[in-house]
Formats: C-alpha cells, sequence, structure tokens
C-alpha cells in the first residue's frame, strides 16, 4: 500500500494543467483530493474523471485570491475527511503579460492576489490544522521565474519570488510542529499557460517549441513524491524538476 493512501488532499488550480494532472495522481496512490478552482464544471468533471477510475474525489468552487474562499475550502476538506494532510498551492496566471510601464495597476495586483496572496492564504489556512495534527505537507509550486527576470512578466516573477521565500518562512515557522512545506518549480510544462505564453510573443519562453515542454503528469509525480518521507530532506527548500538529479530521485526519465 502506498504511504499517502488514506491521507487527505486538496489541489488548487485542479480545473486543468498540472493542477488536474496532480489531484489525478494523488487519487491514483489512494488519496481522497478535493479539487479546487473557480471554473466549477472542470473540476466537477476532472472529480468525477477520478470517481470513474476508483479514487476519491469532491469539487469545490475557490478563488484563491479570496481569503474566506480559502477558509471554507480547508473548512470542507477537515468536516469531509476529519482531517487535511496535503495541500497544494498550485493555482496561477500568466495575464497580464506585458510591459511594466503600460500595464493596468488594477489588473497587475489582481495577478499577485493570486499568484503570491493565493499561496499566503493556502498556507494562513492549512497551518492551523495541520499544526494541531502534528502532521501535513504543504506544495508551493513555484517557477525558474522566481530567480529569472523575464520581459513582460513582471508580476508573475516577483510573485513567484515572494512566493519561494514564503515557502522558507512557513517552513522556519511550521516544522518545529511536523509540518513540511517545500516548493517546486516544474520547468516548462505543455499547459494553457504555455499557449498563452506562446501567443504573447514576448521573451525568450514563448520562442520555444511545443515540444521542448513537459507533460502535466511530471510536475504531478513529482509532487507526490514530495508528499512522502522519501523526499522529507527538501523541507523548506524549493526543487527544480531541471535538475536531473531529482529526476532520477523521483523516477522521471526521458
Ligand atoms: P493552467 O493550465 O493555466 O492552470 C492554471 C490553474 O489555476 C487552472 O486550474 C485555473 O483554474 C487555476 N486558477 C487560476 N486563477 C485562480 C484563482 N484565482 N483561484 C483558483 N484557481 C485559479 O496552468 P498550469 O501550467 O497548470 O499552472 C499551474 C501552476 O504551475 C501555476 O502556479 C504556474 O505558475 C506553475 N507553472 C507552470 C509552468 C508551465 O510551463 N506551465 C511553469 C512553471 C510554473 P480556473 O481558471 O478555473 O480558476
Amino acid at each position: 500500500m502506498h504511504e499517502l493512501s488514506g491521507k487527505a488532499a486538496i489541489v488548487t488550480g485542479a480545473s486543468r494543467g498540472i493542477g488536474a494532472a496532480t489531484a489525478a495522481e494523488l487519487a491514483s496512490v489512494g488519496t481522497s483530493v478535493i479539487l479546487a478552482a473557480r471554473s466549477e464544471s472542470n473540476i466537477r468533471h476532472n472529480a468525477q474523471m477520478i470517481r470513474d477510475n476508483g479514487g476519491q474525489a469532491e469539487a469545490v468552487t475557490c478563488d484563491v485570491s479570496n481569503y474566506k474562499d480559502v477558509q471554507a475550502l480547508i473548512s470542507h476538506c477537515e468536516s469531509t475527511f476529519g482531517r487535511m494532510d496535503i495541500l497544494v498551492n498550485n493555482a496561477g496566471v500568466i495575464e497580464p503579460i506585458g510591459h511594466l510601464a503600460t500595464s493596468d495597476p488594477a489588473v497587475w495586483s489582481e495577478a499577485t492576489d493570486i499568484n503570491f496572496k493565493g499561496v499566503y492564504h493556502g498556507i494562513r489556512a492549512a497551518l492551523p490544522l495541520m499544526q494541531s495534527q502534528q502532521s501535513g505537507t504543504i506544495v508551493n509550486v513555484g517557477s525558474g521565474a522566481a530567480y529569472s527576470a523575464l520581459e513582460g512578466w513582471s508580476h508573475y516573477c516577483a510573485a513567484k519570488a515572494a512566493a519561494a521565500m514564503l515557502t522558507k518562512c512557513a517552513h522556519k515557522e511550521a516544522a518545529a510542529s511536523g509540518v513540511r512545506v517545500v516548493g517546486m518549480s516544474p520547468g516548462t510544462v505543455a499547459t494553457e499557460m504555455q499557449v498563452l505564453i506562446k501567443a504573447s510573443g514576448i521573451n525568450p519562453v514563448s520562442q520555444l517549441d511545443p515540444s521542448d515542454h513537459i507533460a502535466p503528469e511530471w510536475p504531478a509525480k513529482a509532487i507526490v513524491w514530495l508528499c512522502t518521507s522519501a523526499a522529507a530532506e527538501y523541507a523548506g527548500e524549493e526543487i527544480a524538476l531541471r535538475d536531473a538529479d531529482i529526476r532520477q530521485k523521483i523516477g522521471l526519465t526521458d
């Protein structure tokens, strides 16, 4: 039996892409999963697919930029499963892509409310429950953009850098109570986000060929691995899937 069998997890941004693949991967090892995103019909569909394959899954609509939504999401997990073992803070947006000088302050802020504050909201809402359980894992989905400035992506680079620091801060405060907080930078992944990036034509990432991207199942497998005891040494860090050693440890081969 897999060590995550019988655990309860929440995956944000589970309506498509990496989040949908992660929810399916967690369910495949016996974890009960709550799929969260704004698009209700998509998460309902994905949850039904998991149940059709014998897994346990529920869909809960949630905008991670709204703290009340995130609180309600965590409460739903606790009341449904009696606990919460895993939170995957995966929801994210790349738009608006454009230059700082012409950016719309309101729209720019909305993006950071999702990419940065959404991660804070998840940590803030989940930590008290996990600390009372003396166990739990929070995985924050990061990006190489946290460490490398890219034209047109100012909100994204800044928010991912801030979220990476939040991983370290949360680890400092949570590790002593048995809670693991870890980041995962996937590299480029074949999802709708990369379709938007390609269409923008801005910066070298938009010039990549779709065949350069990895499948969403790879970061999904990495996230599941990060929640196991095999990855305990990475608590407080952000692992990168571009790292060949990490790929080998997870068992991801080209
Ligand atoms: P995607 O296919 O565009 O999916 C993004 C997900 O986030 C969707 O499920 C979307 O659902 C959800 N989302 C967006 N805003 C939300 C909000 N306010 N509240 C709740 N959910 C929200 O992109 P992806 O590639 O899978 O991205 C997943 C994560 O990986 C993101 O954090 C992204 O930054 C990161 N990442 C991706 C790549 C890549 O190359 N694809 C590279 C590095 C990092 P709704 O629209 O239904 O809410």
